[in-house]
């Protein structure tokens, strides 16, 4: 049995780094989790764990723990679902192929939107090039940051409002897991399967789907998120009390690419416990 006293909070579970939409190395992002006070973090970047020994070895300099994890893309019809795997293995073979093929899909889905983007404005493919770092999970913020470099608008917000948003012109859908298949794999790799802003704008996710969900593994939610929204926020704490499921709250921080700051949300010591407990596909770095 894991010893829960490691987990003197407070905890941040969910950051992303330059491996995917972040703007900071995996270091600078354990620091600025440090900075903000922060006893646990974990980095998890778009369909990639390949940020995570930088993380670990930045948060033990700094006396902090560590906790691997991942958020994995998945697509329920229109709508964009991300699932949190934390405590995967990373080596898991099925999660890998499927990893590697979001991310090379994601590629080649970007280079199409920068080419329809570069028909109406002075962009080309190089451009994005050069907002990403190599290996990097390609993402429409890496679309957005080429606008904002080369003047065409003000920051990331302003893209996504327009150029990049999914009623324009230049949108392009991703390719990624029914949620259903993205928790088998994650349950598969060892891993505990949250769902991340489960309340926002788009609502709480079909009953139906998320019994679903439940029956492959699902373990909780990401309730403390400032996308969610109160009402979605109420009915999913109450199935979460009903069903006794993880409740987590994380900032979702992006460096400088989202207002979002390190510890603006937390996860009770108790929640970050029962994620290590259920866990067999990797382990904390403990401080
Ligand atoms: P993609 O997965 O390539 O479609 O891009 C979605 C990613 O863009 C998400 O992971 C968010 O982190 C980021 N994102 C979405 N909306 C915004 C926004 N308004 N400002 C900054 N980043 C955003
Ligand atoms: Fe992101
Ligand atoms: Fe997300
Ligand atoms: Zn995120």
């Amino acid at each position: 049995m894991p010893d829960t006293r490691r987990f003197e909070g407070p905890s941040d579970l969910h950051m992303h780094s330059i491996h995917s939409d972040g703007t900071e190395s995996p270091a600078q992002v354990m620091a600025a989790a440090h900075r903000h006070g922060l006893r646990t973090a974990a980095l998890t970047d778009h369909d990639t764990t390949s940020g995570w020994a930088e993380a670990a070895e930045a948060a033990s300099s700094l006396g902090m723990t560590f906790l691997p994890g991942m958020e994995l893309s998945a697509r329920y019809e229109w709508r964009s679902v991300h699932v949190l795997a934390y405590l995967i293995d990373p080596d898991d073979a099925d999660l890998r192929a499927m990893t590697d093929r979001i991310r090379s899909s994601r590629l080649e889905r970007a280079r199409t939107m920068a080419d329809r983007i570069g028909e109406d404005f002075d962009l080309h493919w190089d451009d994005i090039v050069a907002q990403t770092s190599d290996g990097a999970t390609v993402g429409r913020p890496h679309i957005a940051d080429a606008l904002v470099a080369k003047g065409l608008v003000r920051d990331r917000a302003e893209a996504f409002s327009q150029i990049l948003s999914p009623r324009g012109d230049y949108y392009i859908a991703l390719f990624a897991p029914d949620p259903v298949v993205a928790v088998e794999l994650i349950v598969g790799a060892g891993g505990v399967p949250i769902i991340a802003h489960p309340a926002g704008r788009a609502g709480v996710l079909p009953t139906s789907l998320m019994e679903r969900m439940f029956q492959a593994g699902l373990a909780g939610f990401e309730l403390g998120h400032r996308e969610n929204l109160d009402a979605g926020i109420r009915a999913l704490r109450r199935m979460c009390q009903e069903r006794d499921l993880i409740m987590t709250g994380s900032s979702d921080y992006h460096g400088l690419g989202k207002p979002n700051q390190p510890g603006e949300n937390t996860t009770a010591d108790e929640m970050v416990a029962r994620i290590v407990q259920r866990a067999t596909g990797s382990a904390p770095v403990y401080a």
